[in-house]
């Protein structure tokens, strides 16, 4: 297991080199730079306790998930329609508060430098077929349709599996979310120097220029999106942060009324020379 940390984390503590007669500015840049390396610190240790607290919280909330999963069984003895339907409304409740905790630890360790990836070479055509197949799942009750660009020329990535379809089954949440009904959605594999670059487009609301940033951002949603659907501004963020670890990028090209193509890339297992 390889633990890629942020990519500056070798530079850390590092003095820069004072040239003669620059003692001034030298002093100032050496303050920034443990200024720096303070704040990175503080970073990491607030990360790190989000990440233990809500690591916690998990156990509490499988137990609320296992109990009321329990209470819907008919063996255990009868219950109202409307009983059901509050236990219901429980179950649903504490899943998606356990989704919101997966995302917070997620984030904080990644935040804490403490989330371990395992790049290993992967087909990135399967690796999407596979993602797509889950996402179809998702996309059924809009009867939205989802469709594959595969590269022909077979490219092979550096990343983590788990990792790479996490982002994937956020970005295809996402664009079924955001879309509306009997619409298409196009996920696109294409071979670039020296990665390879995945895009999930759709035709859905689309995002305006001056949010296109923000949205990368922890708790962040654009402009009309509350109206629009239930979210928490978490999918993106760490979408990114995992992209990131695995020497990638991320980006989004859309604008409103227009739909959204959300990319990201991946380092090919086989560099060109
Ligand atoms: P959530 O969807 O839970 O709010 P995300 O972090 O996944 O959180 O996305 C952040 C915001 O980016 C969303 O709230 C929405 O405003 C915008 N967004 C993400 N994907 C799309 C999309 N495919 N189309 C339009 N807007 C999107």
């Amino acid at each position: 297991m390889a633990n890629h940390s942020a990519p500056d984390a070798s530079d850390r503590g590092r003095r820069v080199p004072c040239a003669e007669g620059e003692d001034a500015l030298c002093a100032r840049m050496q303050e920034l730079e443990q200024d720096n390396n303070r704040l990175r610190e503080e970073l990491r240790r607030r990360s790190t306790f989000l990440a233990s607290m809500s690591h916690e919280m998990k156990a509490p909330l499988n137990a609320i998930n296992g109990f009321t999963e329990l209470l819907s069984d008919p063996s255990f003895g009868p219950m109202t329609d409307e009983q059901r339907g509050f236990v219901s409304r429980v179950h649903e409740a504490g899943n998606h508060l356990l989704q919101l905790v997966n995302d917070i630890i997620d984030i904080a360790r990644v935040d804490a430098d403490r989330l371990a990836v395992d790049p290993q070479p992967i087909s990135a055509n399967h690796c999407v077929e596979q993602a797509v197949l889950i996402g179809r799942g998702m996309a059924r009750d809009k009867s939205i349709r989802i469709e594959t660009v595969t590269d022909a020329t077979q490219p092979v990535a550096m990343a983590d599996d788990r990792r790479v379809k996490q982002v994937l089954f956020n970005l295809l949440s996402n664009a079924v979310k955001y879309s509306d009904p009997e619409t298409l959605v196009t996920v696109r594999v294409q071979r670039e120097e020296g990665f390879v670059r995945v895009s999930v487009q759709d035709e859905g609301i689309g995002v305006g220029r001056e949010d296109q940033e923000r949205i990368f951002e922890v708790f962040e949603r654009a402009e009309g999106a509350d109206e629009r659907a239930e979210g928490s501004g978490l999918g993106l963020p760490l979408s990114q942060r995992l992209v990131q670890l695995q020497g990638g990028e991320m980006g989004v090209k859309s604008a409103p009324g227009r739909g959204s193509e959300f990319w990201f890339t991946l380092p090919l297992a086989v560099r060109p020379e």
